[in-house]
């Protein structure tokens, strides 16, 4: 047990679950009864990785930092369901990995360092064989994220993430339930696939188009559409999208977002 008496690194964001309840809402919330294998991002010490092994679940675990990954492995010993893999999950294309591993689907839990927040978040829509993530946040990224479309919290995130996915809170942890505590409370979110007509095919291109009109929250949109390279002059895209481009970004709706994207994509398209 000599990692145990290592110190945390804060800069990998280690913050070990050690609340029961929390840990055993997790899981439930990853396995859904569907019997889906899973990834999971950071096993750390194995607080959710060696009861979802042991219950029965395939399940490969991508750790960075070396230490950690060799006592998750010795904790998961004569359990062939499950693998620990030495990695930065930066590097990981999760969805080859499934196909290598012969998974059709896959459920994602990750207990993330805050500092992976946006990043993997971002990545989530595009994540062809994920077919559930579990994914915990600081409470005040989640509450954002959960933010609707249209309201004054609205941004990239909350826009981006609802196009393509139904987002529920799971629980709220407070940092007792972590060793060492971190210095903030903390959100599981789970995410689902939704299918919405209007949705934008092109997800990543979608998101580049979100970033810049979000470049300005407090100016017109008008303005902060300026700077998208080839888009067609004002009145035009009002016509085109229906959008009016005199709003704030955060008042649009996701749908007012699609029809937006749509018309600037068919000019693109055009050229
Ligand atoms: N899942 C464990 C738990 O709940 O107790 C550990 C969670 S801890 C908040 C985050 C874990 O992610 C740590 O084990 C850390 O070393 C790992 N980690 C940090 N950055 C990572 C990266 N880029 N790729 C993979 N794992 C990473």
């Amino acid at each position: 047990m000599k990692n145990e008496r290592r110190p945390a690194k804060k800069s990998l964001g280690q913050n070990f679950l050690v609340s029961d309840g929390a840990i055993k809402g997790i899981i439930s919330a990853v396995m859904a009864d569907d019997g889906l294998p899973v990834f999971e991002i950071g096993p750390g010490r194995g607080a959710l990785t060696v009861p979802m092994a042991a219950g029965g679940t395939q399940i490969a675990a991508f750790e960075i930092d070396e230490a950690l990954a060799e006592e998750a492995a010795g904790r998961l010993e004569g359990l062939e369901n499950a693998e620990i893999v030495l990695a930065d999950i930066r590097d990981v294309d999760l969805d080859a990995e499934a196909a290598g591993r012969g998974w059709d689907g896959y459920a994602l839990a990750g207990n993330i360092p805050y500092l992976l927040t946006s990043t993997m978040l971002l990545g989530l829509p595009s994540l062809e064989r994920c077919r559930r993530a579990v994914i915990m946040v600081q409470k005040e990224v989640g509450e954002r994220v959960l933010a609707a479309p249209g309201s004054r919290n609205s941004g990239i995130l909350p826009v981006y993430l609802q196009s393509y996915l139904a987002i529920k809170k799971v629980m709220t942890l407070k940092p007792g339930s972590f060793r060492p505590k971190p210095k903030v409370d903390s959100i599981v979110l789970v995410f689902t696939p939704v299918s919405r007509e209007n949705a934008p095919g092109n997800c990543e291109g979608f998101l580049s188009f979100l970033k810049s009109a979000f470049s300005q929250r407090r100016k017109k949109l008008a303005n902060a559409l300026r700077a998208v390279p080839g888009i067609p002059e004002r009145t035009e895209l009002e016509k085109l999208s229906g959008v009016d481009l005199g709003c704030r970004p955060e008042e649009l709706g996701l749908e007012e977002w699609f029809a937006l994207y749509a018309a600037v994509a068919g000019c693109e398209d055009d050229r």
